[in-house]
């Protein structure tokens, strides 16, 4: 059973040896709150900024739904990914602009919430691009946590599916309009398209 520490080793193990990142600095925090997992941080191959961050992961919460340690790793994987990736300073910027442009002058929350809407319109997927960003996001954390750590489909599918409650139509992740939390995809859309490009990759 992946204690706190076993997880911080493995966070290191995973930045060293996998990712190959000679100097980091992520610690990994037992969180108690709602949350099941969730990663801050940023990786710059510049001298001398290391690449930093935090992850929080539940593991009572984990554990008391029965999730194994192999879905653990899945989980821990993946939020190093979005550090990786620095992700994070992606969802940063969103957040700014929807903050600088609520705080304009004619100060209508209104009227940022009137455009995100038409930007979902005019989407392909109906996500305006703050939600397509997120999504795709997770995505890409899916298939690194697979394709460079674990190696294991059927644990990453089992992880995902535990995520859902076993409902694979709950959302995985969701964005917000006027004040509705709408779902920017399922957690059966996540295994769908980490399944498709899990064997696009293994066939090139
Ligand atoms: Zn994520």
């Amino acid at each position: 059973m992946l204690n706190i520490k076993s997880c911080q080793d493995f966070v290191n193990w995973i930045l060293s040896n996998r990712l190959l990142i000679n100097n980091h600095n992520v610690i990994v925090i037992n969180t108690k709150t709602s949350l099941i997992a969730s990663a801050f941080g940023i990786n710059s191959t510049i001298w001398p900024i290391i690449t930093k961050g935090i992850i929080l992961i539940n593991l009572d919460d984990l554990y008391q739904r029965q999730f194994t340690e192999k879905e653990i790793q899945f989980i821990l994987a993946h939020e190093t990914a979005h550090i990786y990736k620095n992700h994070s300073l992606n969802t940063l910027m969103w957040n700014i602009i929807e903050r600088l442009l609520i705080n304009l002058e004619y100060n209508s929350p209104l009227i940022v919430e009137t455009f995100k809407g038409f930007l979902e319109l005019l989407s392909p997927n109906n996500l305006p691009h703050n939600a397509e960003d997120l999504k795709n996001n997770e995505y890409e954390a899916d298939l690194i946590a697979l394709n460079y750590v674990t190696g294991d489909l059927r644990n990453a599918i089992s992880c995902l599916q535990k995520l859902s409650n076993n409902d694979p139509n709950s959302p995985s992740h969701t964005w917000e309009l006027f004040n509705l939390n709408l779902p920017a995809m399922t957690l059966k859309q996540r295994i769908d398209v980490l399944k498709e490009r899990y064997y696009s990759f293994r066939t090139l």
